[in-house]
């Protein structure tokens, strides 16, 4: 199967091309003609599957097809939880657009939103966006979205976790009657399947290679130890093998923090990337990682979702997830594009459960190792009276730290600040 097969215009072959691809991934090949043919399209499909250009494609196709409008209104609309995500897809587009009259820009909140204005203005085929700085602008009469024939949500599952749906409700209720719906989700939840019949119409199902098969390219492997003993055992993995270029999930902001700094301590070059963090330090991080500059990056997963970093080959959870669907998304982080790749997870005791409930997700038992002098000696028993005297210690302070009086705004600060979670 080739890109010529699904149908596709020659300046976007030309585009592909330049861009070293020459097969379509399954979720393209599934994808692409169906979008083609004007169906509304239920994804499933996570990052790393090739997912933005099976929507990107046929979107350009169509949009380049149809007469260009004199004013350039925003007639395809896609959707996306995070700014790092709407920045890629935006890249994407661009890279894919090359060689069609098809204009396209990006809005997202924590950055001055003049020069999106200002872009808006003079009018765009396809706006990538985030729900908050969408509605904002929209609410300031910066764009219409009356001509939007094309809406797409990017991962949907996050967007939902994340507290968007009335966001995307509200949306909704601002676009045309007639258009041609995809939604991109890696998991389907009933949440999920509830906001697709709300807006999609008779929808074709496509779905990737199912997502435990990801992790088929993977080796996994799992360090039991104690909660005290992670930092060193990461330490001494990373310097031991001398592994250049790791990628580190912790469950927390404070986590991901106290673990690059530790790691820098240890002459481990490191940044953290999480919701704290200003979009600045998130593209500049990004950016040291990927160049080499920077030879650990401590994540979050929300932070992490949508990045694009080709050909990673340790992922490391220093964490372990609750959700087991978020550990296949955390390792399809390596061994992608057929390459092969590492993912450990170092689990304490408190965290065996966890594993249980990933095993059986994937079907399949973990390897299990322990390395001398990181040997599990703590009870779950003992680690649940810590965690609870932290708790105990940590809402002590809180309520002492608590003398401002709730007001107007505080309302809004903690739904931004839900949003902005991890
Ligand atoms: P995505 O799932 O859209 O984030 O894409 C994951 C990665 O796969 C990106 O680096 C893309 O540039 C790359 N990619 C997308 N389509 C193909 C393809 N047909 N062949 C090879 N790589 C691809």
């Amino acid at each position: 199967m080739s890109f010529k097969n699904l149908g596709l215009s020659d300046a976007l072959l030309k585009a592909i091309s330049e861009k070293g691809y020459d097969t379509p991934t399954p979720i393209q090949q599934k994808a692409i003609p169906k979008i083609l043919e004007g169906k509304d399209v239920l994804a499933s499909a996570q990052t790393g599957t090739g997912k933005t250009a099976g929507f990107t494609l046929p979107m350009l196709q169509k949009l380049s097809n149809a007469k260009t409008l004199h004013k350039r209104p925003v007639r395809a609309l896609v959707l996306t939880p995070t700014r790092e995500l709407a920045a890629q897809v935006l890249e994407d587009v661009r890279t894919y657009s090359k060689f069609v009259d098809i204009r396209s820009t990006v809005i997202f909140g924590g950055v001055n939103a003049n020069p999106q204005i200002r872009t808006l203005r003079q009018g765009v085929d396809i706006l990538v966006a985030t729900p908050g700085r969408l509605l904002d602008l929209h609410g300031q009469g910066v764009f219409s979205l009356n001509n939007v024939e094309f809406l797409v949500l990017d991962e949907a599952d996050r967007m939902l976790d994340m507290g968007f749906a009335r966001d995307i409700n509200k949306i909704l209720a601002l676009l045309p009657k007639k258009r041609q719906n995809l939604l991109f989700s890696a998991t389907f939840s009933k949440e999920i399947k509830k906001l697709a019949n709300s807006f999609l119409y008779q929808p074709v199902m496509v779905e990737a290679t199912p997502e435990n098969t990801t992790a088929e390219k993977v080796d996994q492997l799992i360090y039991k130890t104690d909660k005290s003993k992670k930092t060193d055992l990461v330490i001494k993995l990373i310097s031991e093998d001398d592994w250049q270029q790791v990628l580190i999930f912790t469950r927390t902001k404070h986590g991901a923090n106290r673990l690059a700094k530790k790691l820098e301590k240890a002459k481990i070059s490191s940044a953290a990337i999480h919701g704290n963090k200003s979009q600045g330090a998130r593209t500049k991080a990004l950016a040291n990682f990927k160049s080499g500059k920077v030879r650990v990056l401590v994540a979050t997963d929300i932070a992490a979702r949508g990045l694009d970093i080709p050909l990673l080959p340790h992922v490391i959870n220093y964490e372990l997830p609750n959700v087991p669907e978020d550990y296949v998304h955390r390792i399809g982080r390596t061994g992608r594009a057929g390459a092969s790749g590492e993912a450990i997870s170092i689990v304490s005791v408190d965290e065996f459960e966890y594993v249980r409930g990933i095993e059986k997700l994937l079907g399949e038992k973990l390897d299990q190792k322990t390395i001398p002098g990181f040997e599990v000696t703590e009870t779950l028993k003992e680690v649940e009276e810590k965690k609870a005297a932290n708790k105990a210690a940590n809402q002590r302070g809180g309520r002492n730290s608590r003398t401002k009086k709730p007001t107007a705004s505080g309302s809004r600060n903690r739904r931004n600040s839900r949003r902005r979670k991890n």
